[in-house]
């Protein structure tokens, strides 16, 4: 089937999910259990179709490496056990090492808190012709920093600048940010895994019952259940002020592992296919050279 058809066809299973504009959005609105109507019984046929979308992910990536001129940076956010690794992992194994990087941003170290909150992920912006994965990012500085203001303490802000309107600042500085980035080349494209509480301990759960999980188990992350409605409340107010034609969020339901997968995998190659890459086109003069290469080498054989 023509590349062009599949993009349509998957076009509906994703479009339900992105958010391009933030007015109107409510998190209530996307139901983590939902697979849009695909059966758990449709698992297989899922895992066939992430195949193929790695695969064509594979492709796509080897044209924004040879062209040059874009970057790639995909934004993984979500609360602990929503699947962000594991989507990391299957999303973009086919991918060439050499032209992908993964950053995973944890609490700051002290020489990150000492510069600017966007010093340490500036630092990490996809070169063009790369695809950049953040594993958490600049949105940590307004959801968990927007659940635990005592963390502005740490990040060393002057005193009369933290203001009663300071998220509302950073997170329009995040949209302009974003807006410079993509003006500059860098496609920008970010996703939010909405896993459901019970889903969560459940996950939790497993986590502490399989032997083989129970390295993942953390208090921190039972602690932070406590603060759910919070860090409801922040996401919905970052995706409602930074969701824009050219930095959309996804808000993937997450409670279905092979479900979240493949919206990812659909989204970004649809992302990267929306920049039109092709090999670049070598001139007459290359043209001879190669020619003359290629003479050269049958020649000495
Ligand atoms: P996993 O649990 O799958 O290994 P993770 O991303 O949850 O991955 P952890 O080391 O468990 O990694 O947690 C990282 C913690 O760092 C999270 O609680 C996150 O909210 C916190 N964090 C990230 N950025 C900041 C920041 N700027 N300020 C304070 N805390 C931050
Ligand atoms: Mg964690």
């Amino acid at each position: 089937m023509k590349r062009k058809r599949v993009l349509d066809r998957i076009e509906p299973f994703i479009s339900p999910y992105r958010v391009t504009s933030g007015k109107k959005f409510r998190l209530a609105d996307i139901d983590p259990g939902d697979t849009h109507g695909l059966k758990s019984e449709s698992k297989a046929e899922a895992k066939e179709m992430l195949r193929r979308g790695v695969e064509w992910l594979e492709e796509l990536q080897d044209k924004l490496y040879a062209n040059d001129h874009w970057g790639q940076l995909v934004i993984f956010q979500a609360m602990d056990a929503a699947g962000k690794d594991s989507t990391i992992k299957h999303v973009m194994s086919g991918v060439n090492p050499q032209g992908c990087q993964v950053f995973s941003f944890k609490q700051p170290s002290p020489e990150e808190l000492d510069h600017d909150y966007m010093w340490r992920y500036s630092k990490c912006m996809p070169e063009r012709g790369r695809i950049g994965i953040f594993n958490r990012s600049y949105y940590e500085e307004v959801l968990v920093v927007r659940v635990h203001q005592e963390l502005l303490k740490n990040e060393k802000i002057p005193k009369r600048l933290i203001t009663k309107n300071i998220f509302e600042h950073r997170l329009e500085f995040i949209r302009a940010y974003e807006d410079y980035l993509s003006q500059n080349g860098i496609n920008v494209v970010k996703f939010f895994l909405h896993v459901s509480k019970d889903e969560q301990e459940r996950r939790f759960r497993e986590r502490l019952t399989r032997p083989e999980k129970n390295w993942k188990f953390s208090n921190h992350d039972l602690q932070e259940r406590s603060n759910w409605k919070a860090y409801m409340n922040a996401y919905e107010e970052a995706i409602r002020a930074t969701a824009t034609a050219n930095a959309p969020w996804y808000v993937v339901p997450a409670d279905n592992k092979w479900f979240t997968r493949l919206i990812v995998a659909g989204a970004i190659v649809q992302s990267l296919e929306n920049l039109d890459l092709s090999y670049p086109v070598i001139d007459k003069q290359q043209m001879a050279d190669l020619q003359r290469a290629k003479e050269e080498l049958i020649g000495l054989s």
